[in-house]
């Protein structure tokens, strides 16, 4: 028998930086995953943008999250001794007078100075993007690569023997001497970060999950080269690489990983209008965000059983949001403080029951 504080179940972007803040404050941490090459984390393109949508919009807790995920993911690449962590500014070419004059509006509050580069590039694109009302210049922006960032951390956690690549099967878990057994393991909590697929859970089924599939594609642009991630209707992220990705689309109709033709359509045509190059498509991928019907985590304790718990629930902003909520779970899991309600699984214990079945 093993025993440990916490037994996480899923390594994405959630559970890699949930175990990282647990085993920092030197808890006794397994993690259990199936290395799905197709997981959220692992098809993401990783942005984080502070200002978003069609009326520049400050992302809901930016003033915080940001800090946080900057100071995060920098020391994260020192403790993984690895490159995954990109910050590049963002252009975003207007579309009509319309928008200049809401983004006039929305920019005069001072609260968004923070995020506003002053540094204009919009003679620079003339020729690559259609540009005729000129643009903004966002900071704080960048990407994580993500997959890169989860690979990272499980070769940090195999060298410390507390990863195991398989398969999570939920009905061989027992609750004894109030621990939690499964297989080999004994801990006293289980954190469930399994991504959309935990809306499938027997424990965590009456949470309203909103799964939302979406499509990057990777493409080449061989007449010319953009230095900023480019915004409008799509985006464009240069990646170190050399190549260029193209998202994303939303789709809640189905929850699969397979590419779709109808995305691929999608995705060309908000291209077509944003970019003058010519360009190759090389790749495309999906995958599946595990969002929520009220578009806030899910972190919290089940309703019945104690030792069971939910990291879940991040959807389009995980790459923001992450770095600043594990960081407050793993202090409320070692009674060092609290989990925000508004983020708290316990808004939701009404829905549990309608639908308890166990
Ligand atoms: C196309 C696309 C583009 C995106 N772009 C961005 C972006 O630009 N910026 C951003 O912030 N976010 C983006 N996201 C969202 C982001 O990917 C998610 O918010 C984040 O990756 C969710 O991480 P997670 O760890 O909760 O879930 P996941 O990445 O799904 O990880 C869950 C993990 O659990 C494992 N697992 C599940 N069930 C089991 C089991 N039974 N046994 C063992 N292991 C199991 C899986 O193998 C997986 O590793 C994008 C997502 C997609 C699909």
């Amino acid at each position: 028998m093993q025993h440990c504080n916490f037994l996480l179940i899923g390594q994405g972007l959630a559970g890699s930086t949930l175990a990282l803040c647990l085993v920092a404050q030197g808890q006794k941490v397994q993690v259990i995953d199936n290395l799905d090459t197709n997981s959220a984390s692992r098809v993401a393109a990783g942005l984080f943008n502070p200002i978003t949508g069609n009326q520049f919009v400050k992302t809901w807790q930016a003033d915080v999250i940001f800090p946080a995920l900057f100071n995060f993911y920098t020391k994260a690449e020192q403790t993984l001794q690895h490159r995954f962590f990109f910050p590049l500014p963002l252009y975003k070419p207007l579309d009509s007078i319309e928008k200049q004059n809401a983004w006039l509006a929305e920019s005069s509050d001072p609260s968004y100075a923070l995020y506003v580069d002053t540094q204009n590039p919009s003679d620079q694109y003339n020729q690559t993007v259609f540009n005729e009302f000129g643009g903004i210049t966002l900071k704080q922006t960048g990407y994580l690569n993500v997959k890169e960032y989860v690979e990272a951390t499980t070769r940090y956690l195999q060298a410390q023997s507390i990863f195991e690549n398989s398969k999570f099967i939920e009905n061989e878990v027992v609750i004894k001497d109030n621990k939690v057994h499964y297989r080999q393991y004994v801990a006293d909590h289980l954190i469930f970060c399994g991504g959309y697929k935990d809306a499938n859970s027997r424990l965590w089924s009456w949470l309203p999950f909103s799964p939302a599939k979406g499509d990057i594609l990777f493409v080449d642009f061989e007449q010319g080269s953009y230095e900023h991630i480019i915004n409008r209707g799509c985006w464009i992220l240069p990646m170190a690489a050399g190549y260029y990705k193209v998202g994303s689309t939303y789709h809640w109709d189905e929850f699969n990983e397979i590419p779709t033709e109808r995305a691929r359509k999608e995705l060309t045509e908000k291209l077509d209008k944003l970019s003058r190059l010519p360009y190759q498509i090389r790749q495309q991928v999906a995958g599946v965000r595990p969002s929520s019907s009220d578009r806030k985590p899910f972190i919290g304790q089940h309703p019945a059983y104690k030792q069971y718990w939910l990291f879940n629930g991040f959807g389009t902003k995980g790459v923001s949001l992450v770095p600043y909520y594990a960081q407050q779970f793993a202090a409320a899991l070692v009674g060092k403080g609290a989990i925000e309600p508004i983020v708290n699984v316990a808004r939701s214990y009404k829905k549990y029951g309608l639908s308890k079945s166990f």
